[in-house]
């Protein structure tokens, strides 16, 4: 029976009904982020949830779509690039977040919104140069190296300068903030660390260079909210909207 739209209620309860499992994940961590907003004293909406979509079909795409979501990361370049031509949604906002070889830089820069995981000057080149002008300005965050000798990725947190200054001055790329990745613990002080460090750098350079970095790309399903007490812009959240990766099918 057709649910009449003009009741509120009535309208409330079909929307539940119809909700999937990822509806309901999203609507989780959703109230996740919006109760570490209020902890840390941030106004609500600080903080945007990027949905990461790596390993899941389309079809997970879609349902986190209809569930409100626009915002995807992806890590594998040929899957991500063959999600976003399968996909016809409007608004959608594509987001890469993996390693990123100077072979696949063409199609990134072709088909993403976002790049989260630039740490040299050469993969900014390429994608600089690549960029279609038609296209609006990639969107580049650099992939800082918090942990040390604990982690092999991102750049040194020295060598961030100079690396924001010569991204600045390519074209076709706007330059957004930082990101990271720390090392996988269970010392919430050790994490704290680690964002803070981010933070830190982002504010320094913002200071020093008179920019205005805005984004802090931290926080994944386990510690978002200790990114989110840090001042994280972007929390990247697969397992907690997607369920575990890499389950036997079935
Ligand atoms: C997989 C991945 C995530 C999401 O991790 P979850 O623990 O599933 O939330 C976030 N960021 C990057 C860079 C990733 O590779």
């Amino acid at each position: 029976m057709p649910v009449p739209a003009a009741n509120p209620l009535a309208a409330l309860i079909s929307r539940l009904l119809n909700m999937t499992p990822i509806g309901h994940n999203l609507q989780a961590v959703r109230a996740r982020v919006q109760a570490a907003e209020r902890a840390a004293g941030r106004p609500e909406g600080a903080t945007q949830l990027l949905a990461v979509s790596k390993t899941w079909p389309a079809a997970a795409v879609r349902d986190a779509w209809e569930a409100g979501q626009r915002a995807f990361g992806e890590n594998y370049v040929q899957e991500g690039v063959a999600k976003i031509a399968e996909l016809d949604l409007p608004d959608l906002a594509w987001h890469f977040i993996g390693p990123l070889q100077s072979n696949k830089t063409r199609e990134v820069a072709a088909n993403f919104h976002w790049v989260h995981s630039v740490d040299r000057l050469k993969i900014a080149e390429r994608l600089a140069a690549q960029r279609d002008a038609h296209l609006p300005p990639l969107q580049i965050c650099l992939q800082v190296n918090v942990s040390g000798e604990e982690s092999k990725s991102g750049a040194a947190p020295a060598e961030v300068e100079a690396l924001v200054r010569d991204v600045m001055a390519l074209p076709r790329l706007q330059l957004r903030g930082l990101m990271c990745i720390p090392e996988p613990t269970e010392n919430a002080a050790v994490l704290q660390a680690r964002f803070g460090l981010l933070r830190n750098l982002r504010d320094d350079l913002n200071q020093r260079l008179s920019l205005q970095l805005d984004t802090l790309s931290m926080g994944m399903s386990h510690d978002l909210e200790a990114a989110i007490a840090e001042g994280a812009t972007i929390v990247r959240v697969g397992t907690a909207i997607f369920g575990q990766r890499n389950k036997p099918a079935g």
